[in-house]
């Protein structure tokens, strides 16, 4: 029923040390041709082929991990904020192509909030808050209302690709920050779950993962069955999804 960002299971190599950070490192033996890495929640995760053996394993997880440490260290903020969406005071964000201002202020205040007035998101954090945890947070109440004020437009589009594509029943349109799923159709009340990141994402991605959840309003199984059907509106489906697996952590706000 949802897409998964991954599956929990896998042996662990030595982790990668940024700072006084530890990224812990996952390898995944699969049946697939290609070995790569990818850094997902937080975690970085080695996949490789089944059929390789232990001396080209330890061979390819090395030099994997290698090149990816040095991708995190040119930009660590990207890669390092567990899957959500970083935003940064005075910084212009584009959902949907819609720009927006962030402005992150301190207040005597104890809990975190932000709201938006016109094209300018404010995040309020209390003075307490250390200076390196501040973005963090802020980020986390900035994506909620940001994924408040952007719903309209994207319901717009939601009811474009469902009109051309599986005119399924789309009761109610849920859009929040998530590590864990990029939609969820619910068949109980109708209501269809994007992640606050597709927002973000190239509009092929947001159109496959639409299409993809409203195909399970029809079929609830990933059976070869729903797979024609998502074949027949997106023909090129494949590419998309290896896209949300492969490169979804560029991803950025
Ligand atoms: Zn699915």
């Amino acid at each position: 029923m949802e897409i998964s960002l991954g599956e929990e299971n896998g042996m662990h190599a030595e982790p990668i040390r940024i700072g006084a950070k530890e990224i812990p490192v996952r390898i995944i033996k699969k049946r697939i041709r290609n070995s790569y890495a990818r850094v997902k929640n937080g975690e970085v995760v080695i996949e490789l082929p089944a059929s390789l053996g232990s001396k080209a394993s330890a061979k390819t997880v090395l030099s994997l991990r290698d090149r990816i440490s040095k991708a995190i260290l040119s930009n660590p903020g990207r890669y390092l904020l567990d899957g959500q969406l970083r935003f940064a005071d005075g910084q212009l964000t584009r959902p949907l192509g819609t720009e927006f201002r962030i402005c992150i202020l301190r207040a005597a205040r104890s809990t975190c909030s932000a709201r938006v007035s016109g094209n300018t998101i404010t995040a309020y954090i209390p003075e307490s808050t250390p200076p390196s945890a501040s973005e963090e947070l802020a980020s986390k109440v900035i994506s909620k209302v940001l994924s408040e004020a952007s719903g309209r437009r994207l319901g717009e589009i939601v009811e474009k690709i469902n009109s051309s594509g599986p005119k399924s029943e789309v009761r109610r349109l849920i859009v929040k920050p998530s590590r864990r799923v990029w939609g969820y159709y619910s068949t109980k009340d109708g209501s269809l779950m994007l992640n606050t990141k597709l927002l973000y994402a190239p509009y092929q991605i947001l159109e496959y993962v639409v299409v993809h959840e409203l195909v399970h309003a029809k079929i609830r199984s990933h059976s070869r069955r729903f797979w024609d059907m998502v074949r027949s509106f997106i023909p090129d489906y494949k590419e998309r999804r290896r896209w949300l697996r492969e490169n979804s952590f560029t991803i950025t706000s």
